[in-house]
Order: C-alpha cells, then sequence, then structure tokens
C-alpha cells in the first residue's frame, strides 16, 4: 500500500545505500535489495517497505531488551544535558558507579576499563595481560592461547585471538603470540567419536600446549565461556573449571569474553557462573552492556592483577586510553540496563524458558538435515548436515534457503561465522530476552 511518492524515496536510499555504505561482513550484489531498518518495537522491527519482523538474533546478540525502552534513552539524554563528555583521565559518576556495579556482579573486587567494544575490549585486556607479567616479575610471558571456531573482535589483536581461518586469510600476518587450541565440540571432537569426557580433553590440550611452548612464556588464555559466533558450542559445566585450574596452575591469566554471554544471555548474569568456583582474572564485556543503546565496552580485571599497575607498588600504570571509552552516556544506559534486568528479573526468566525453548527446539532433531540442537539460556545453535550419519555440513544452498524461509515468515535469524568454507552451518537463535512468551511462540 505505498504510495509511488514513498516508493521513489526508498528506490533513492537503495542508490545511495549502493553507492556510499559498505556493509559489515556482506558481499556486495548489485541485484540484492538492503533490508533497511525504520522503527522497532520490543523485538520486533518494521523496514522501510513497512514489512515487519521478529528479530531472533537480537541484532548482532546485543539489543537484549529489545527497542524502544524509554527509560534507557531518557538516561543518555539526561546524561548528555548533563555532562555531555568527559575523559577518563579524569573520573565522572556514571564511569565510578558502573565499575563498582559491574565488580558486584562479578561476585569478586573487579577493577574496570572501559572502551566502545568488544574488539577493544580484548585488546585491552592482552595489553593488560601483557604489562601484568612484565610487572610481575615474568616479562617472558606474552602468548595467548584460543580455540579454534573462536571469535575474539575484528581489530588485529583481537583477530588475531580469532581462530576462523577466512575471517583472517586476507589480513595475515597476525599479531604474534597467538596460539590456538581445539574447541571442546563434542559433536564434532577432534578426540575422535563417542570418546567419553572429551571436554575435558579439550582442557588437557590447554595444559599440554602450555607445557610444549613453556609456562614461562604463556601470558593468557581467552575463551567464550558458551562458543557463540563460532556455532554455538556448549561445553560441560567441568570443562571451563578444569581451564581455569591449568591456567591457576602455570600463572597463566584466565580471560573470559562475556561480549556475547554477559548479562543474562545464558540464563546467568554471566557465561562463567554456570561453572562453580571459577572466578576469571579478566573479564571482556560490551553488547548486553548496554543492550546495544549505545556503545560501551569494558575489560574488568581482578583487583590483585591491578594492584601491579598502581604507583605505590612502585609499578609502571597501564599506558592505554580511549578517548570515547566510558562515554557519560554509554555508563548512564549501562546502568539503566543492569537495572532493568534486576528489576525484571531477566536472568531467572532467560534460565526459565530457555529451558522449555531448547527442549523444542530438540524436537527438530528427528529431521533429516538437523544433525545437532544445542543451546543455553536464550542462545540456541540448530547444526544442519547433508547426512546425519557422516555429518557432512550442510550445502551453501541449503543454509541460504532455511534463513531465507525464516524471514518470508517474518523471523530473522543467523548462522555461524566465516570458518572455513563448509563449517558455517549452524542457524543461530539469540532473541531478546525480554521477548514476550508470545513473540517466543513465533520464533520456535
Ligand atoms: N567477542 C565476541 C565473543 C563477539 O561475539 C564479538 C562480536 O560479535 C566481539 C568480541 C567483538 O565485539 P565488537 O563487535 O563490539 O567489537
Amino acid at each position: 500500500g505505498l504510495e509511488n511518492k514513498q516508493l521513489l524515496e526508498i528506490q533513492e536510499l537503495i542508490q545511495k545505500d549502493k553507492d556510499h555504505l559498505w556493509h559489515a561482513m556482506s558481499r556486495y550484489n548489485e541485484k540484492a535489495t538492503p533490508l533497511i531498518g525504520m522503527r522497532g518495537e520490543g523485538g520486533w522491527f518494521f523496514d522501510v517497505n513497512g514489512d515487519k519482523f521478529f528479530d531472533g538474533v537480537s541484532g548482532l546478540w546485543c539489543l537484549n531488551l529489545g527497542h524502544g525502552r524509554k527509560e534507557i534513552a531518557q538516561a543518555a539524554y539526561e546524561q548528555m544535558v548533563n555532562l555531555s563528555y568527559f575523559p577518563l583521565t579524569l573520573s565522572h559518576i556514571p564511569a565510578i558507579q558502573l565499575s563498582a556495579k559491574i565488580s558486584e556482579l562479578l561476585q569478586g573486587s573487579y577493577t574496570t576499563f572501559f572502551s566502545n567494544s568488544g574488539s577493544e575490549a580484548n585488546e585491552t585486556a592482552f595489553k593488560i595481560a601483557r604489562q601484568y607479567h612484565i610487572q610481575n616479575g615474568h616479562p617472558g610471558k606474552y602468548k595467548f592461547i584460543s580455540r579454534y571456531r573462536a571469535y575474539h573482535g575484528s581489530t588485529l589483536g583481537a583477530l588475531s585471538a580469532t581462530a576462523q581461518a577466512n575471517r583472517r586469510i586476507k589480513y595475515d600476518p597476525a599479531v604474534p603470540g597467538f596460539l590456538h587450541v581445539p574447541p571442546p565440540y563434542s559433536y564434532r571432537s577432534p578426540f575422535g567419536e563417542h570418546v567419553p569426557d572429551s571436554d575435558l580433553l579439550a582442557a588437557d590440550y590447554i595444559d599440554q600446549v602450555i607445557n610444549w611452548e613453556g609456562s614461562e612464556t604463556v601470558a593468557g588464555v581467552i575463551l567464550e565461556p558458551f562458543i557463540s559466533g563460532g556455532g554455538v558450542i556448549i561445553p560441560s559445566k567441568e570443562y571451563l573449571k578444569r581451564v581455569a585450574e591449568i591456567c591457576k596452575k602455570h600463572d597463566v591469566l584466565l580471560i573470559v569474553d562475556e561480549v556475547v554471554s554477559g548479562f543474562g544471555r545464558t540464563g546467568e548474569m554471566f557465561g562463567f557462573m554456570h561453572s562453580e568456583g571459577v572466578q576469571p582474572d579478566i573479564v571482556t564485556m560490551a553488547k548486553g552492556l548496554t543492550s546495544g543503546y549505545l556503545p560501551l565496552g569494558a575489560t574488568a580485571v581482578r583487583s590483585e592483577i591491578y594492584e601491579k599497575f598502581k604507583e605505590n607498588g612502585k609499578q609502571d600504570h597501564l599506558r592505554h586510553i580511549s578517548t570515547f571509552g566510558g562515554h557519560p552516556a554509554s555508563c548512564a544506559v549501562a546502568l539503566k540496563n543492569i537495572e532493568i534486568i534486576e528489576n525484571e528479573g531477566i536472568v531467572d526468566r532467560v534460565s526459565r524458558l530457555g529451558e522449555s525453548i531448547l527442549l523444542e527446539l530438540r524436537e527438530l532433531e528427528s529431521l533429516d538435515k538437523v544433525g545437532e540442537v544445542r543451546g543455553v539460556g536464550f542462545l540456541f545453535g540448530i547444526e544442519l548436515v547433508e547426512d546425519k550419519k557422516l555429518k557432512t555440513p550442510a550445502s551453501e544452498e541449503c543454509m541460504v534457503n532455511v534463513i531465507a524461509a525464516c524471514k518470508k515468515k517474518g523471523l530473522i535469524i543467523g548462522r555461524n561465522g566465516d570458518t572455513v568454507p563448509g563449517l558455517n552451518n549452524v542457524l543461530i537463535i539469540a532473541p531478546p530476552l525480554s521477548s514476550t512468551e508470545e513473540d517466543l511462540r513465533f520464533m520456535v
């Protein structure tokens, strides 16, 4: 029902988009029309044509409270008119309060450095870890270990920790000192089929690598509690516990990337909290920290580590800065976002509803092309295969068709990132954490 004038305006927008806007992770396609978002309502958005979609991936897994929370917008507005910008070489109230709140949520004593994104939060973690070891008397500890299939960001350090070949090939050589180990991926375990405790073998492999490299050369292990973009890989709770013990034994820092899994996504406030007794040395956050309303990254460091950067310890400070990192408006938004998450009991809700959604999605495993359905909280992966016995990954055509069919029905879903060709065969579903039960029903 669009009028000619509106249609012409849309055509014009599309042309400008094609001529001037460089899209993330997207091939230019002369024939394709971009999906141009116009307006959002909770977990739904409308495009310029007035078509309506349920966002089953929360934007880029960040729009955790959905569109249109006026109290979040109000918090940003009030902060912007009050103190529009202030650097964190000095200090401001929202950043002070947010750093204290993060420490409380992590259930330990943490000091936080703010940036603008998940990539930067991880870059900051690497710099802190290397400098910490120097100032702690172990200057040879500079290497980082991450897992194949992991995604830790797009800047060169974070990309070096990212172990997905296609994302890196044209941008190599990577930053020196990043090593990769197998993920705890029981469906396609590199340790063999039907091996019991293959997750623990994956953990012990980290121990081996540290021994082979020499523990005096290893600074940190970085991991997501649940690999998200790399195909929703859900290890047993024992895995992270074992990795934490290995790190401790070798004086290697455990860096937990909670960029996706933080702030309730997995049915705990942070993903690492599924594994009892694990207290990471460094926790990185972004996305759900502000529910995507404004950019913000955070690197929270255990106070014992921060101690090594204090002048009274006769140590050097961290030579790291970000103009916009910890922007007052972003911090005010994060505080309001966390307040809502707590007041609305979002974490428990995700845990409760997530379990029943997973049970329903698992029914798909009776279909020929569904190899495995995995999930935790509101993070689900559906691994598609051509042949269930051989586990041959589903074809590109199959993946594209399923995603297009969902879109046609008004549901946006994603798929795992650019690993080696043929291994991006996992559909990804991660709806807003505040989605109504009716919306979730539609999605299922
Ligand atoms: N870490 C993980 C686990 C991510 O999924 C992402 C982004 O998707 C990042 C880090 C990088 O975050 P950003 O895109 O905000 O730089």
